[in-house]
């Protein structure tokens, strides 16, 4: 077993295995959301109630300009599905999280986070993703992947639940040092 290194056991156990038994279940729902009541009047933008669709569509362009602002733009116009209840997010599985970005298949926003820097912190996920593959994004450090979202989304949060702020901490430290320019390249050797 020397090609298989802990690390990447690790993330087999603790990490794929379960985003396989997930993906088998709910994304399915994320890419055919009018199968359970959600609107998607422009292709990449749903929601569960009509009447926030206004406020869904400026939350969705404010964080794509954001992040191409911030670090670069995005190559895909990624799916976001705005669920404004519980019940809705709880169709996505979302459980205690805010927010969560399932790899290329889309972003699931529950009803705490319609804030402009929880959809920017998703946004970055989905470029991340682009940039360094959504497998390898597996196996990059913590402090990186939520690090970054949590730091450059400008979430304004003085202090996070750990381990995020220490993610934070640890990011902007490393991020002052490499800069914008080098981000994706120095990312690789993590
Ligand atoms: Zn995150």
């Amino acid at each position: 077993m020397k090609s298989l290194s802990l690390k990447r056991l690790v993330v087999l156990i603790f990490v794929i295995v379960p985003l396989t038994a997930w993906f088998l279940v709910k994304p399915v729902r994320v890419v055919a959301p009018g199968l359970v009541g959600i609107s998607c009047p422009q292709e990449n933008v749903c929601v569960d109630d009509m009447t926030r669709y206004q406020e869904a569509i400026s939350l969705y362009i404010e964080g794509t300009a954001f992040v191409a602002s911030k670090l670069m733009p995005l190559r895909s116009t990624p799916k976001v599905i705005f669920c404004s209840t519980i019940t809705c997010a709880e169709t996505f599985g979302l459980g205690a999280r805010s927010a969560v970005t399932v790899a290329r298949f889309g972003t699931v926003v529950g009803p705490r986070a319609w804030k402009n820097y929880y959809v920017r912190h998703e946004m970055i996920h989905v470029l991340q993703g682009e940039q360094i593959g959504v497998i390898p994004l597996l196996l990059k450090p913590s402090w990186f992947v939520e690090g970054m979202a949590y730091s450059l989304s400008e979430d304004p949060r003085d202090t996070l639940a750990e381990p995020f702020e220490t993610d934070r901490k640890l990011f902007r430290s490393w991020y002052q040092a490499i800069g914008k320019d080098f981000v994706w390249s120095a990312a690789k050797e993590l």
